[in-house]
This record gives structure tokens, sequence and C-alpha cells, in this order.
């Protein structure tokens, strides 16, 4: 039997760059669940939690309050809370431990249109510092094909709303996610869509069909053709070049990825085009 002071609602994910924060669940699934490649909260049912429950989980790491520096709020999109209640949470959280230097959460570009900049801001204030997006292609085309619920336009909106109020965004971009159909577009309107937004955090990771291809067709709007290893490569170049930034750090080191790169673009854009190139 496990020690662990809490049960979670499984399954649970985070960003791997979260795998040292203490992740308290304030809903279960995600409120969309009907993105065609995503099979992360297919087997939950959308729910949030209730305040009591989520304050019960926090209490229970009382005994280890000085230890915990991150939260990670799950699961898909706790911003879909009210600001008032997500305001209460994160006063709990900063009252609980002490030495709490950072709260971070997924968000959909969406559910920040729906909160204005000062409710944002008092997310900010109370203690919310980053958000983890999964905008995984700027390409509307692609972005309809694949069932976001989000346009190119609606995550300029969302990302920029967010970054007025004073909150660090980390996005994710899908390469492959076109297919060869869309590859020219999307590797060109994620670009451009990244270069409006300016994020902290850049990363890219490579479409995974985890229930196996003809599945992942078989939900896709249209014929859809997988990309090759080298065609992904040449997407990424296409991409990386295509891009315009001032200070973004970037990582491409997620499992999926055949290509990894890490570094802080554009500083590192044309080292990075020459790895591309040597292979
Ligand atoms: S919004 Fe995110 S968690 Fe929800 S279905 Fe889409 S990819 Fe999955």
């Amino acid at each position: 039997m496990s020690n662990f002071p809490i049960q979670y609602h499984e399954p649970v994910f985070r960003p791997p760059s979260e795998w040292k924060s203490l992740i308290i669940q304030l809903t279960l699934g995600c409120s969309w669940n009907n993105c065609a490649f995503c099979e992360m909260y297919t087997s939950k049912q959308f729910r949030a939690r209730k305040e009591e429950d989520i304050f019960h989980d926090i209490d229970a790491f009382i005994p280890h309050a000085y230890q915990i520096r991150r939260v990670f709020l799950a699961d898909g999109d706790p911003l879909v809370l009210s600001t008032n209640r997500l305001i209460r949470i994160l006063n709990h959280l900063k009252n609980t431990f002490p030495r709490l230097q950072r709260v971070s959460a997924y968000a959909s570009p969406n559910n920040l249109i729906r909160k204005s900049i000062s409710e944002l801001e008092d997310l900010k204030n109370a203690g919310l510092n980053l958000l983890f997006v999964g905008l995984e292609s700027g390409d509307d085309e692609v972005l309809s094909m694949i069932n976001k619920g989000e346009t190119s336009k609606s995550m300029i909106e969302g990302l920029n709303k967010s970054k007025l109020a004073g909150l660090d965004s980390s996005v994710m971009i899908i390469n492959g996610v076109g297919g060869k159909q869309y590859t020219f577009q999307h590797a060109l309107n994620s670009a451009a869509i990244i270069n409006e937004i300016q994020p902290k955090y850049l990363s890219t990771l490579v479409l995974t069909a985890y229930k196996g291809m003809d599945y992942l067709k078989s939900r896709l709007n249209v014929d859809f053709t997988e990309l090759n290893e080298q065609e992904l490569v040449q997407e990424m170049r296409q991409f990386i070049e295509h891009l315009q930034l001032k200070e973004t750090i970037f990582r491409s080191d997620h499992a999926s990825n055949h290509l990894i790169l890490k570094g802080v673009l554009g500083r590192d854009k044309e080292k990075f085009i020459a790895k591309i190139d040597s292979i």
C-alpha cells in the first residue's frame, strides 16, 4: 500500500518540466475532450472537483509543507473554473506552503478569452505563474481537421491576453499533425502564430497515434497521410526557419522527437538549422 498522502483520480498527466511539482487535481478530465489525436482524458467524464476535496488534498501535504516549491494544477483545463474559486485555491496553496515559488496549469485559449484581463491579473497576483497551452498548429485548416475547437485568432487573443496580465506561457506545436497534405502551411502558420505570441517557452513533439494510425485517421475530417522521418525533419526546418523570436526557450526533447534541439530562439536559430541540415 502506498504512503502517498492523497489518492489521484487516474490517469494523471503533467508537462515533462513539472516533474518536481506537487500535482493537485482541481478538475477531472478536459471540458473539451474532442481533439482527434488526444487520448489523455477519454476515459474520464469532465467535472469540477468539490472545493472541500481540493482543500483536503492540499492539507494532506501539511507535514511536507516546507519541501513544496512548485504546484501543478490538473487536469486538462482548470481555468474553466470561476476566478473567485481559483483565487481561493491559490490563496490556500500560498498559506499552506510557505516556500511555494511557482504554480502552473494547463490552459486553453478559449478559457483565457472568457476571463477579463483584470481577472487574469488577479490570478497572477494570487500566485499563478505559468500556463501550458497545447496550440498544436497555427493553421486553421489543420485545427479544424483535428477538431481542436480553437482558431489561430482565438489562440493569439487568449495568449496575448494572459501575457498582458503578466502570466508566462509554455506553448506546444505538434510536428507532423497536418500530415503530407498540410505540412507546408502547418509549418509556416505555426511559426506565424508563435511570432505573434512570443511565448516564454516553446516545445514541439511528434504526432503519435496511441491507438494506432487507422484509429487516428478515422477521427480526422480528411484523408490523412502521415509524414515519414525525413519529412518530419523537413517540416521542423521550415518551422524554425520562419520563427522570428526575441527570447523564447525552445525544447524538442519530448520522448516522441527524433530530433533533439534545445536552446534559445532567436539566438540559436542558425545553430538549429545547421544541425537539421547535417541530419
Ligand atoms: S484540449 Fe488538450 S486535453 Fe483536451 S482534448 Fe484537446 S489536447 Fe486533449
